[in-house]
């Protein structure tokens, strides 16, 4: 199918609930355009045989699809508990321990024992100072920080809650002094490179530095991988349009957002975001929570439908599932549900309601290529095409003409097959394998054949195809072609 239902991408998390092979092909079908590895999870060998089956699935069905190894970032999270779970009460102390059973916890006379927690990341406890707070189980659980000794850091439970074994651990506005990049993270990129996925996350990024070290090394291993920055902390956002130009790619990763900074900035710096993203024509993804009520139930919240729907109109490239697809009892109905959101919602696009289209572009292709781009979307408008084409060697063309949201399809061609993954996460592009994009009128008459064959086109349609300056020719070249009837402008 060269026009899929929705031209906002969707980026589904793989868990347990979905990597076998039925549920993966189910996923595709259903309109996932990358699927994310969550490498703070999950072994080696497991994620090698879902990319295995993606691979597979991708050439039976004639898909194009790609793989984000998302690294785990220098997240602190708790050591495994005794029970793997353990209840806090309001009022209750706790240690924060540099080794777990060397901690002087006394216990009270009255009230909760104290509780003791080992950490991932010890050497964090040196930054901590009294009066800080510390966040476990998504921000639900909060601490606040009375002493710090040489065993340990000593806190009281001013939320409780219940925490888990792995949980993630927060000091907002903490400066921890971790690396971006982990020795995990290095053996896990090497990894990646290994196995040629298509984009790399880079957790916790907090300067543009980070984003280039990150390539270096993939680049290093062979590695063509796009670097996906993902911001989830405040240095990030005070080094944000510097990260936006560095990166491939952006995901607002509001999971953590949400914690380091205070929640109630989460939807301004989102938009901020966004729009940095579009002017860059870098892909943007909204990340966690989209429809989270759905990993227990088939119907997403009426506020999560209007949060997706929200981020598309703000200019999201996609939209992502977590919890919704990994570990959730409705992984395909979650797909389903954001591609009939994103489908609806972009009928505004249409009807010219939104801002997309209208802001301000940084010079990102060249002047004659911009130009270009923009009369494409216009022309096919007016001449009433059935698709744009757009042929691109890099992928830069195909992301500006993305950042038109143009309400004629768009399908994507590259004589680089990496790049035509890549174009899985740019908004409306549909990549399509196999066809010879270097020779304009090859691709034209492969299109018709393609189209007519398939009943996506039928005699006297027309097809607008743009051709990128890098892709066999030396100019930008745009040709109106009338299937049946082939001419050039
Ligand atoms: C997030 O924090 O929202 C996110 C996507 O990152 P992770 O799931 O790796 O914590």
């Amino acid at each position: 199918m060269w026009a899929k239902q929705a031209r906002t991408k969707v980026v589904a998390t793989v868990g347990p609930a979905c990597r076998d092979e039925q549920t993966l092909r189910r996923l595709l079908q259903a309109g996932v355009d990358v699927f994310r590895l969550n490498l703070a999870h999950g072994s080696h060998e497991e994620h090698a045989r879902t990319v295995a089956t993606l691979r597979k699935l991708s050439g039976e069905l004639g898909q194009v699809v790609a793989v984000l190894a998302d690294l785990a970032g220098p997240k602190v999270r708790l050591l495994p508990l005794k029970e793997d779970r353990l209840e806090l009460q309001a009022g209750q102390e706790v240690w924060l321990a540099r080794e777990p059973g060397n901690v002087p916890a006394a216990p009270t006379q009255d009230g909760p024992a104290p509780a003791v927690l080992g950490i991932s990341h010890p050497q964090v406890l040196d930054a901590l100072r009294p009066g800080h707070r510390v966040l476990l189980a998504d921000g639900t659980v909060a601490l606040h920080v009375e002493q710090v000794e040489p065993q340990g850091v000593r806190c009281r439970v001013v939320q409780g809650g219940v925490i888990y074994s792995r949980q993630g651990v927060n000091f907002p506005g903490v400066h921890l002094g971790l690396p971006a990049l982990t020795e995990k993270d290095l053996e896990d990129a090497r990894w990646a490179a290994g196995q040629e996925v298509d984009f790399v996350g880079l957790s916790f990024v907090g300067q543009a530095e980070d984003v280039h070290r990150l390539r270096r090394l993939l680049e290093e291993h062979g590695s063509r991988a796009a670097v996906v920055a993902k911001i989830e902390r405040p240095e990030a956002l005070d080094h944000l349009e510097a990260i936006v130009q560095a990166a491939d790619a952006v995901m607002v990763a509001r999971g953590d957002l949400g914690v380091e900074t205070d929640v109630a900035h989460m939807a301004l710096a989102q938009k901020r975001i966004i729009l940095l993203c579009n002017q860059y024509q870098r892909p943007v993804i909204v990340a966690t929570q989209m429809l989270d009520s759905m990993r227990h139930s088939p119907l997403p919240t009426r506020a999560e439908v209007t949060d997706v729907a929200n981020a598309i109109l703000d200019g999201a490239d996609a939209c992502m599932l977590s919890g919704e697809t990994a570990v959730g009892q409705y992984p395909v109905q979650a797909v389903e549900m954001m591609n009939r959101i994103a489908q609806s919602t972009e009928a505004a696009f249409a009807a010219g309601c939104t801002r997309s289209g209208r802001f301000f572009r940084r010079q990102v292709v060249h002047p004659v290529t911009a130009a270009l781009v923009e009369s494409a979307v216009h022309i096919a408008r007016d001449v009433q095409a059935r698709v744009i084409v757009v042929a691109s060697h890099s992928g830069r063309t195909a992301l500006a003409l993305a950042s038109y949201r143009s309400h004629v399809p768009v399908l994507g061609v590259s004589d680089q097959p990496h790049v035509l993954r890549r174009l899985c996460l740019a908004w409306g592009v549909v990549p399509l394998p196999e066809a010879p994009a270097a020779d304009s009128r090859r691709l034209c008459a492969f299109l018709e054949e393609k189209g007519l064959a398939a009943g996506e086109l039928s005699p006297g349609d027309r097809l607008v195809m743009l051709r990128g300056t890098r892709l066999g020719a030396v100019q930008n070249i745009l040709v109106v072609d009338e299937v049946g009837r082939r001419e050039e402008g």
